[in-house]
């Protein structure tokens, strides 16, 4: 008997207006994978991720978590458990300290006053100071977030997932915004600490060298469609070259 795949993707087609944006789709994920979505801008990796996330309904097909179909589940709170979301933005709070930020991912379907109130239950403040060790920034603990770098920004973003600890994460171009070395600092970490949970991450990426440093599969995205999705080891020089190429030549 064989487990359920943590996701099942099956011809997901979706259409902005006239564009075609995903086009007959499917993809199937193992726990514990750890997935780079690469390919030209427009290809259609946010997409793909916002259906993930269930920010956005595909046109048609279906999709599967755990062997349930994504409406099976209702709340947000089951969502939650399941799926984390690294933000561009990070939505994290400048005026207060890091470790309320940290605690808003405690219980997503809390909302933020009573992730705050939740400071009262020390179980959940352990949770944080905990994560925040993980991630480097146990001495930033009580320091206003405001006050800390981009690369500091995005470890507290981890933390807050720590504590979050959902089974899928996604992430749309975390290190976009980040300088190389800070780019590679965050995503060894993301990869470190997803692969110590045996958490599976989905991440759409710039930098293909990334892509098959730190995840075990590439699925490059064209005009909506699958290029390729293969082993990270597998994939060769002359297939990135052709799926950056080829897009130029439209
Ligand atoms: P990527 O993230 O790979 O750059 P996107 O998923 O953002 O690609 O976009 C895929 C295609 O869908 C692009 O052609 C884009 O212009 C189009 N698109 C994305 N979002 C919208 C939208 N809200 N309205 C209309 N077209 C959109
Ligand atoms: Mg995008």
């Amino acid at each position: 008997m064989s487990l359920k795949p943590i996701i099942l993707l099956h011809n997901i087609s979706k259409t902005y207006e006239r564009k075609i944006a995903l086009s007959s789709l499917s993809i199937v994920i193992e726990k514990g994978e750890r997935i780079a979505l690469i390919g030209p801008s427009g290809a259609g990796k946010t997409t793909l991720l916002n259906i993930l996330a269930n920010i956005i309904p595909s046109d048609t097909g279906s999709f599967e978590l755990n062997g349930l179909p994504i409406h099976q589940y209702l709340s947000n709170k089951r969502l939650a458990k399941k799926i984390g979301v690294i933000r561009q933005q990070f939505d994290l709070v400048g005026q207060l300290p890091v470790i309320h930020n940290v605690l808003a991912g405690r219980l997503g379907e809390w909302g933020f006053f009573k992730s705050i109130i939740s400071l009262v239950f020390p179980q959940d403040k352990d949770l944080a100071l905990a994560a925040l060790e993980r991630v480097g920034l146990g001495d930033k603990t009580y320091e206003k977030t405001s006050n800390l770098s981009g690369g500091e920004l995005q470890r507290v973003a981890l933390a807050r997932l720590l504590v979050q600890h959902p089974e899928i994460i996604l992430a749309d171009e975390p290190v976009a915004s980040l300088d190389p070395a800070r780019a590679e600092d965050i995503l060894s970490m993301l990869a470190k600490l997803v692969k110590e949970e045996n958490q599976t991450l989905i991440t759409s990426l710039h930098s293909v060298e990334y892509a098959r440093q730190y995840f075990t599969r590439i699925i490059a995205l064209r005009d909506g469609s699958i290029y390729f999705d293969l082993p990270s080891k597998e994939v060769t020089d002359q297939m990135l070259s052709d799926l950056y190429y080829l897009k130029e030549l439209e």
